[in-house]
């Protein structure tokens, strides 16, 4: 080797050998902090921390080989909008101080135990990956589906690639009048023209193109004034194109009276509701609506009691539901039993009542009657340097901005520990490199941020030759084969 080439490489190893005890010495004062999940909760609670204290070290573990969650795998392909937030997210994932370990399912390659060891703070932000079962007769026959699979079908969720709904009927029942019943209604519905612009998987969006699909009721087992969607939600679906509403009048007596004394958000929605059921339409609506070959409509005041079957007790024929009549007023009324059913016929029931989360193992404290971690703000109850942020800290409900919300609040709540002492930051601790080892141990393989962009750049480019945002990899074997690449 020539001189110089010796003083160089003399100096590259220097170098080396010099970032690396600098960032070990950073290590060591770090306050070392892991975050389970990688969907707004967990980004927006690492944001947080990150912002908050220039000594805090944050790693993200998340199960699947790709971030972002629910953004990614459960907001609808039509509203591209609410994904920005994915930028925001990218920008945490960027900074010096984050690190993004996909690919790890916490509680199978490593467990919370080992965890807890090896940072000063663990933040569990998993989501609810379950969902509410609607306890009746016939919910497993072939037909009927839960709306987290639904979801996750035309979304692109690895587990949910097998799931196939068939769609060759013409009837199709949604249980649950929230923002995913409508999700899945408009999907059900929606020219594919608009559907095709989108990132819908393209299983999906071959078989919606084959659907028989003309005709979706959203059920409620209470009224119109209790409807779980929003305004923004609703009038998607009252303008959608090739559509017409189908409300009966009956379901609003007495909502124009009742109108004046609810709270502005309710009250807007209702009119609106009220406006489609009641009101005659102009010339313009009237023609669209009589050229619609679609329909939905609303089902008030019913509960689901039995999936029905057809002779051969193979698919879905029906449902039945019981009639319900309302005690109470407002918000807070009760949906309560008149003992006469009905039946609809329908070869396609999803159930959309809700999503539920999940314990990750017995050591960590659960609610299962709220499907919640029992905490205050985020600090797990009896469980020092635990803590927990999202749908899991508080239950599967809100939109993107109160999980962020919630999930500061968390992250406030680890920093004033940390000030005050009650976090114990004193000892150094390993963070990510004893998880590296037990998880290199384990033959898991992470999935780091700049491997993620890989994917990304080939769901971009997939995307751009058929006119999509991307192409989303439909299984984790093709993810990680993209991100080892
Ligand atoms: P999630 O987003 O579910 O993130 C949890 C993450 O944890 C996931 O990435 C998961 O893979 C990971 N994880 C799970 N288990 C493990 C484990 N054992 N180890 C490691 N990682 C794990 N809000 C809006 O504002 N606008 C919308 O349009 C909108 N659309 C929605 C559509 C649907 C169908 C649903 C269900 C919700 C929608 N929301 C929308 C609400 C929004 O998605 C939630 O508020 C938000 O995603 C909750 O965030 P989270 O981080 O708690 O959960
Ligand atoms: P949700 O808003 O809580 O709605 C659940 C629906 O299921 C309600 O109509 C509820 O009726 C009904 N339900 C619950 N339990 C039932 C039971 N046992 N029997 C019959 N019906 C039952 O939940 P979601 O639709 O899953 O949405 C979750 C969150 O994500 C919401 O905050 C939603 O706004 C948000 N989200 C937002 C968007 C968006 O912004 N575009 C899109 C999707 C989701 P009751 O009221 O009678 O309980």
């Amino acid at each position: 080797m020539s001189g110089h080439k010796m003083l160089f490489s003399g100096l590259k190893l220097w170098t080396a050998g010099r970032s690396r005890w600098i960032s070990r010495l950073h290590d060591d004062c770090s306050t070392k902090v892991c975050i389970v999940g990688s969907g707004p909760a967990g980004f927006y609670t690492a944001q947080h921390l990150i912002k908050a204290r220039q000594d805090v070290e944050v790693d993200i573990y998340e199960r699947l080989p790709v971030p972002f969650g629910l953004v990614r795998f459960g907001v609808a392909p039509d509203h591209p909008e609410v994904k920005n937030v994915i930028n925001t997210f990218t920008q945490t994932a960027r900074q010096s101080r984050c690190h993004f370990y996909g690919n790890v399912s916490v509680g199978t390659d490593v467990s919370v135990e080992e965890l807890r060891h090896a940072y000063h703070a663990v933040v569990l932000s998993y989501g609810a990956e379950g969902n509410r079962g609607m306890g009746v007769p016939g919910e497993d026959l072939p037909g009927v589906h839960a709306a987290k699979d639904f979801v996750g079908w035309y979304n692109g969720l690895p587990s949910c690639r097998e799931l196939r709904p068939d769609l060759s009927c013409e009837t199709a029942v949604i249980l649950g009048q929230g923002n995913v019943a409508l999700d899945v209604a408009r999907v059900l519905l929606a020219p594919l023209d608009i559907l095709k612009k989108t990132d819908i998987t393209q299983p999906a969006l071959e078989a919606l193109a084959e659907s028989q699909v003309r005709r979706v009721l959203i059920v409620g087992r209470r009224g119109p004034m209790q409807v779980a969607c929003t305004i923004k939600e609703l009038r998607e679906m009252v303008n959608l194109p090739n559509t017409r509403p189908e409300l009966m009048a009956a379901d609003f007596e007495g909502v124009a009276e009742a109108l004046k004394d609810l709270p502005r958000p309710r009250k807007r929605l209702t009119e609106l509701m009220s406006k489609t059921a009641l009101e005659i339409p102009g010339e313009k609506e009237q023609q669209r609506r009589s050229g619609a070959s679609h329909t939905w409509g609303f089902r008030f005041f019913r509960s689901p009691v039995e999936i029905l079957a057809d002779p051969e007790r193979s698919r879905t024929a029906g449902i039945r539901l019981a009639v319900n009549r309302l005690e109470g007023s407002g918000e807070g009324a009760r949906a309560v039993l008149t003992g006469e059913v009905e039946d609809v016929t329908c070869g396609l029931v999803i159930s959309s009542i809700g999503y539920k989360s999940l314990p990750i193992h017995p050591s960590v404290p659960f609610d299962s009657r709220k499907a919640v971690v029992p905490n205050s703000m985020g600090r797990v109850q009896q469980a020092a340097g635990l803590y927990c942020s999202g749908w899991l800290k508080t239950g599967p409900t809100g939109v993107i901005a109160t999980t962020m919300n919630s999930s500061f609040d968390t992250a406030r709540s680890l920093v004033e520990d940390m000030e005050s002492g009650t976090l114990d930051v004193s000892a150094a601790k390993p963070g990510s490199q004893s998880v590296s080892a037990l998880l290199e141990k384990r033959g898991v393989k992470p999935v780091t941020f700049s491997d993620w962009e890989k994917i990304d750049g080939v769901e971009t480019r997939r995307g751009e030759v058929v006119g999509k945002p991307r192409e989303k990899l439909l299984t984790v074997e093709e993810m990680l084969q993209v991100a080892r690449s």
